[in-house]
């Protein structure tokens, strides 16, 4: 039998080996983290990223997330809030990863944790090169390495934005706890936003995306640019009050190549399919970065499946969603100029039902959708 790899263990490397393990195909999952992990990610687990996972047999609901149907714009001191299109789970990457690979492993696949890959050499037929064992040679191989490139198979992605990344759990005061109950809080900054939720077990998620010279600017650490945020804006100040992190350190991520859509070519591989932030990087804003992996592995799942190259698979799955990473990476340029941030949040202000239809917008689109499930 053909003998598949998935380079990667997270959503979209599990969810791509539980869909062909439960076809009976022969599939292993190398993960270079030995024991689950928490993941930078705001943690938002959009309806359509749940319907995926209840199509390979995955309850997400299960794992005791938090319920949001609401987003609350929020900048200065003024906040708008509009139902959302959908319901979202607010859920750690730590529960959901490791969960669904274990139900990968009970779908059929073999997961072997604690193992990572260096490199892909595909000048003759396919080498992976492991640290500290012996090259494998696979038939065909799922890129599902997330924002981390191999050696041999690196994405084209254009210059990556000069931002970072910062994620902190918190447990808040029982006010901001009630506040922030069934919402997400988008709070927008100049030079950035941030998103803060409720995940389960009581814990919220602050995540933040900041221009690094603006973060070079408040003194270049995560204290220094929480106490400056927090000074500029009432509602994060009330909703930080008294509050207790929960991690010694925040985890960070830089250059992130927001807007990156893999385009096939007559060079690539046949038999490396890429999956996830490996075939298409959305900003962040829109919650759907997961829908996105999930989404690719299904594609890629039945491609392998119904015998079609990994060309028509990456044209097909550029065809899906190209359209929304477009419409987001431009949402998001404008929305880090200060002055459109401004005329923005006014317009979404009057029309709030302007906010929805972003939303809407921004997600895998349903006829894409329809045409896997
Ligand atoms: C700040 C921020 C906030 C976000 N918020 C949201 C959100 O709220 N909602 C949403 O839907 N999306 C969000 N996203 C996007 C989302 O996190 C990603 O799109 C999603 O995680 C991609 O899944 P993946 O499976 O491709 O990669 P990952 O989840 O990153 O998984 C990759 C896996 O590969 C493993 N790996 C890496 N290198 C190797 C190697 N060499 N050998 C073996 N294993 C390896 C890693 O350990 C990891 O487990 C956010 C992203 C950022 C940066």
């Amino acid at each position: 039998m053909t003998a598949i790899v998935v380079a990667g263990g997270g959503l979209a490397g599990a969810a791509a080996a539980a869909a062909l393990a439960r076809a009976g195909r022969d599939v292993t999952v190398l993960e270079r983290d030995a024991a689950p992990a928490h993941k930078i990610c705001g943690e938002f687990l959009s309806v359509e990223a749940q319907a995926s996972l209840a199509a390979i047999g995955f309850d997400a609901a299960v794992l005791g997330g938090h319920r949001i149907s609401r987003l609350r714009l929020v900048r200065d001191d003024a906040a708008v809030s509009v139902g959302l299109p959908f319901e979202g789970l607010g859920i750690t990457r730590r529960r959901l990863d490791a969960a669904l690979l274990d139900h990968a492993a009970s779908c059929g696949a073999v997961v072997r944790r604690g193992v990572a890959i260096r490199g892909v050499d595909c000048s003759d037929g396919l080498r992976l090169d492991l640290a500290g064992e012996a090259p494998i040679r696979p038939d065909m191989l799922l890129l599902a390495t997330g924002k981390h490139d191999l050696r041999g198979v690196r994405r084209q992605a254009a210059e990556p934005e000069a931002l970072v990344g910062f994620k902190m759990y918190f447990q808040l005061n029982p006010a901001a706890r009630q506040a922030l109950a069934g919402h997400i809080d988008l709070i927008l900054f100049d030079d950035g936003y941030a998103g803060l939720q409720m995940v389960e077990d009581g814990m919220a998620n602050l995540s933040l995306l900041v221009d690094r010279a603006r973060l070079q600017r408040v003194g270049g650490t995560w204290t220094a640019l929480l106490a400056d945020l927090v000074k500029r804006n009432t509602l994060l100040a009330d909703r930080l009050i008294g509050s207790v992190p929960l991690l010694e350190q925040p985890l960070t991520i830089f250059r992130v190549p927001y807007g990156f859509v893999h385009r096939p070519t007559a060079n690539d591989p046949d038999r490396i399919y890429r999956l996830g932030d490996q075939a298409g990087v959305i900003p962040s804003f829109t919650g759907d970065g997961m829908a996105i992996a999930l989404h690719s592995a299904t594609r890629a799942a039945n491609a392998i499946i119904a015998g079609h190259t990994a060309s028509a698979y990456h044209r097909a799955l550029r065809r899906d969603i190209s359209g929304q990473i477009r419409r987001a990476a431009a949402l998001y340029r404008l929305a880090r100029m200060p002055l459109a941030q401004r005329a923005l949040f006014g317009v979404a202000g009057t029309f709030p039902s302007l906010l929805r239809l972003a939303a809407q917008y921004t997600r895998v689109p349903p006829r894409a959708r329809s045409a896997l499930y």
